[in-house]
């Protein structure tokens, strides 16, 4: 298969090669289907059965696949399509913005990144835009009085001037954060290529119904198209994750509005810059990213023309050369909430079935993290950090309605 690649490859585009490499992947995944289906009760069977492939399924099974367990990601659409193709990219920890419980991992995880994004370029082969240049924050205004981390620097005038010549005058205090951001659509691109590569198999358009159990413990999954067994499932539905039957979650959508600009000059901005109502995200090819509404919504995710206009004029109030951009594309994802803004890491109630999800504003930057402490989870180690604050069971001890929610359906 390799070979036929690589002289596609030399003989025609690029373009060509990357059809005829999609299609030979789909082909294997319609083989894995059929091959189940052949097989009637002796249905194959995988270590790991992840649901969900955006950045947190994903990264969590290339980490599950380094430890050579075989492994099935199930995908209702397309892997990386939904909230993790959305967002902005900002890997922001340090900004006010986190709970105590959630620092340390956001710290760890930013940590990371830089050998994350290494290992990705290598294994994928893939480009991914990923920035150092750090942030620039202006707090809001409750929060000004206090520094947002204790690394943060802040900025005199003209030191702002010089870092970002492209902001209008602002008149409140901006601090200067050593944080990174990337590009989203690049990290899942390379993230699905190096899955891949390292022979995790896809089931993409396939829609998981249910978590199949037997004996108390969990057997698998079934799709809209098949059955798949594994004695070991992650749910890593995202916004959906609460929609998984038999056990269900308090997850719920936060839709998040964005749009694209395209500016003539590439160094236009060259830091993320974080303001209360909008912020600013430059991608090395001259786009300048602009987010983002949170809004409960449900499961719409239809831009709105006003939205996106008061976005895009939030921004040109902050950088008036935003102006000399023209407008690429706007969109709106599903950020997946829980009632308390945490993720949801670990065990479940139902002996096999684990779940990651929950990721709300910041799945992008605990990915890494996520699928290193997942991995201990599974394997049943001792975890770098305590997941108490993080665990599924954490929702049964505040009242009756959250117990309801967790009850295993029949
Ligand atoms: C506008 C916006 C801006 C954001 N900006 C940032 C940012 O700057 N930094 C940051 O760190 N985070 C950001 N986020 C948050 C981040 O995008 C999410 O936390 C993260 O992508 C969640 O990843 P996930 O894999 O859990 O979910 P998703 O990427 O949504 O993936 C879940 C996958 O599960 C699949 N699925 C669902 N149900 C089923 C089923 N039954 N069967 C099979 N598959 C199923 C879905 O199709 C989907 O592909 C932003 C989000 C939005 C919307």
């Amino acid at each position: 298969m390799h070979g036929s690649f690589a002289v596609n490859y030399i003989e025609g585009t690029k373009a060509q090669w990357l059809a005829l490499q999609r299609a030979n992947a789909l082909r294997l995944e319609c083989r894995i289907v059929q091959y189940n289906e052949r097989l009637g009760d002796r249905v194959k069977s995988w270590d790991i059965i992840i649901v969900g492939g955006g950045i947190i399924g994903l990264s969590l099974a290339i980490e599950l696949r380094k430890t050579g367990r075989s492994v099935l990601l199930v995908e209702r659409g397309e892997p990386g399509k939904e909230a993790s193709y959305a967002a902005g990219g900002m890997l922001a920890n340090c900004g006010d913005e986190f709970s105590e419980a959630l620092k340390p991992l956001a710290d760890a995880s930013a940590m990371m990144y830089p050998e994350f994004i290494h290992e990705l370029r290598d294994e994928s082969g893939l480009r991914i835009d990923f920035r150092e240049d750090g942030t620039i924050l202006f707090p809001a205004s409750d929060r000004i009085r206090q520094r947002p981390d204790s690394h943060a620097e802040k900025l005199l005038p003209s030191r702002l001037r010089e870092l970002e010549p492209a902001l209008a005058p602002f008149g409140s205090p901006a601090f200067y954060l050593r944080e990174r951001c990337v590009d989203p659509r690049d990290l899942v691109a390379a993230c699905v290529k190096a899955a891949r590569h390292r022979g995790i198999d896809f089931s993409s358009g396939d829609e998981v119904k249910g978590i199949t159990t037997s004996g108390g413990r969990a057997s698998g999954v079934t799709t809209n198209r098949t059955v798949f067994a594994s004695d070991c499932v992650v749910n890593c539905a995202g916004a959906w994750a609460g929609l998984l039957a038999p056990l269900s979650f308090p997850t719920r959508p936060v839709k998040g509005q964005m749009l694209a600009m395209a500016m003539t000059h590439k160094d236009t901005l060259r830091h993320v810059v974080r303001a209360p109502e909008v912020y600013l995200i430059p991608r090395s090819d001259g786009r300048v990213v602009i987010g983002a509404t949170v809004e409960e919504a449900g499961f719409n995710k239809q831009t709105v023309p006003a939205t996106i206009l008061r976005l895009h004029e939030a921004a040109l109030k902050l950088a008036p050369e935003l102006r000399n951009g023209k407008i690429l594309e706007a969109w709106a994802g599903l950020r997946p909430g829980t009632p308390d803004d945490l993720p949801i890491l670990g065990r479940t109630f139902l002996p096999g079935c684990f779940i990651a999800s929950g990721h709300y504003r910041d799945g992008i930057l605990l990915a890494p993290i996520t699928a290193k402490l997942m991995v201990q989870v599974i394997e049943g180690s001792k975890t770098d950090f305590d997941l108490g604050a993080f665990s599924a069971q954490r929702f049964t001890t505040n009242g009756a309605s959250d117990k309801r929610s967790f009850t295993e359906s029949a």
